[in-house]
């Protein structure tokens, strides 16, 4: 029989990588324990991350159409103000009602919750340490699901929130007049979208000469033009080399610039995983020299019997690709069968228009040389896109020139976010284009452009 303290699997951390292998390794019959450090669970996407900051995307976009977009409608709205209190309250509560939802699904399932920092002691052994006392676990496994952190960078320096990160900029008191923010990656345009329909001054400074570094380069062209016409302005090929507070006030340097003055500074130049203080040493748990930990096609980390998911084993840092990994890793352990299929692992941008894509992008098919053919379709030729007065942006499919199998699908427009699933799922099936471009998709829907797009890349859409 086991005590307490004892488990076939203590998961180290309750973000979405390790909440979500917890509850699948309880419903696979293992006895399971979740170490987690912070008082609420969910990780940094359900309470400073993905959720918070969709519950601030959402109320952002009412604002400007309540303020600027009704009338197209025909509808006259009075003065629109904002209490920005009220709207932080609400994110506020969103992430208090799912993280609450994480406990109950932990009771449900007999997960065990361990509040406190998890350390490695030896192996099958880590103590929890919680305000100076500490309690002894024993695992037949453990699963290292610790996440990131915001990177920090050189010359940058941290000063609550008037030089932050995505945390505080979850939650400033009041609109910046002029909000910087550095690095025009997913953080950077998420929240600088945010605080401009909010009414800030928005500067996004980018190294590189374009923005969402990763992401199909024409997407992420269209998605600089529309950003830009809602407001938010984009330095390309600005290295920010400083940053401080002086009297008051932040002051901004990039090379080749003046130095800028604003209010408040957003830095969102990429995440670290979490791997310090973990006792990985205890047992020779070596983490690679971007400070990943390597681990194999099961999730195996060199140690016997610990392995790790998410964010601190490198990848996409995100939450559903964190998920994926961490219920496949614990079926392996649980089955023997583990399998993650990392070319249907949708990412998406929650901007307005939302940005989403699977699999591979054009630039990556052209670097392999391979042959494919494309299916681009405008959502300005879309039925429901234009009912919903939603019409900028297009879908792009990618498909094998030979097989017609479907590589890539990449959306720009209005709920891509929702559209990219059925993208990820006909990946995941191993369709071709014309296996999409047959399925009949209701009339009138957005998701009718994908068929298009999937038409297009057989030369037959109908609508372009
Ligand atoms: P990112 O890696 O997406 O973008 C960082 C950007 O900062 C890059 O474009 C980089 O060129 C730029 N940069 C780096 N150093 C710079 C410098 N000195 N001056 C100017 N620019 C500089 O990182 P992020 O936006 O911080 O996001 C972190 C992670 O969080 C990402 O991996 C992302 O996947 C995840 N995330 C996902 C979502 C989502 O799924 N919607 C939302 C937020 C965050």
């Amino acid at each position: 029989m086991s005590s307490a303290s004892e488990h076939d699997l203590v998961v180290v951390g309750a973000g979405p990588g390790g909440y979500v292998a917890a509850i699948r390794a309880a419903q696979l019959g293992l006895n399971v324990g979740c170490v987690e450090e912070a008082g609420a669970l969910g990780g940094t996407c359900l309470r400073i991350g993905c959720i918070p900051s969709k519950a601030l995307l959402e109320s952002s976009q009412r604002f400007v159409e309540a303020k600027e977009q009704l009338a197209i409608h025909g509808i006259r709205a009075g003065e629109v103000t904002l209490n920005l209190a009220a709207l932080l309250r609400r994110k506020e509560q969103v992430v208090t009602t799912l993280t609450r939802g994480v406990e109950s699904l932990f009771k449900k399932n007999k997960v065990t919750r361990y509040l406190g920092h998890a350390r490695i002691a030896g192996s099958g052994n880590l103590t929890v340490e919680n305000g100076g006392q500490s309690t002894a676990l024993a695992a037949k496994q453990i699963l290292i699901a610790t996440g990131s952190k915001p990177a920090g960078l050189q010359g940058v320096e941290p000063r609550g929130d008037l030089i932050g990160t995505s945390a505080e900029a979850l939650s400033y008191r009041e609109t910046p007049k002029h909000l910087v923010v550095i690095g025009a990656g997913y953080i950077g345009v998420e929240l600088g979208s945010v605080w401009r329909r909010l009414g800030a001054k928005v500067t996004v400074l980018e190294f590189l000469d374009r923005i969402l570094a990763g992401m199909d380069e024409e997407l992420a062209a269209e998605a600089r033009k529309l950003l830009g016409k809602q407001g938010l302005e984009f330095r390309l090929g600005a290295r920010v080399t400083a940053a401080r507070v002086e009297e008051g006030q932040c002051v901004v340097e990039a090379e080749g610039a003046e130095p800028i003055r604003c209010d408040r500074v957003l830095v969102a130049v990429g995440r670290l995983p979490n791997t310090e203080s973990l006792g990985l040493e205890n047992v020779g748990i070596e983490t690679d020299r971007r400070g990943f930990i390597p681990v194999d096609e099961r999730f195996a980390t060199s140690a016997q019997g610990v392995y790790a998911v998410g964010d601190v084993i490198g990848g996409p840092m995100l939450a559903h690709k964190a998920e994926e990994e961490g219920m496949a890793c614990v079926e392996g352990i649980v089955t023997g069968f583990c399998h993650v299929n990392y070319d249907a692992i949708p990412g998406v941008v929650y901007t307005h228009p939302e940005i989403a894509s699977v699999g591979k992008t054009e630039q990556e098919l052209k670097k392999t040389g391979a042959a494919f053919v494309k299916g681009p379709f405008p959502f300005r030729g879309n039925g429901r896109a234009r009912a919903l007065g939603q019409a900028d942006g297009f879908v792009k499919v990618l498909a094998d020139a030979t097989t017609d199998r479907i590589l890539g699908v990449h959306i720009i427009g209005p709920h891509a976010g929702e559209l990219i699933n059925e993208a990820a799922a006909a990946i995941a099936f191993g369709a071709s284009s014309e296996d999409l471009a047959r399925v009949c998709h209701a009339h009138p829907t957005l998701g009718e452009a994908l068929r298009e797009g999937a038409l297009a890349a057989g030369n037959r859409a109908i609508h372009a």
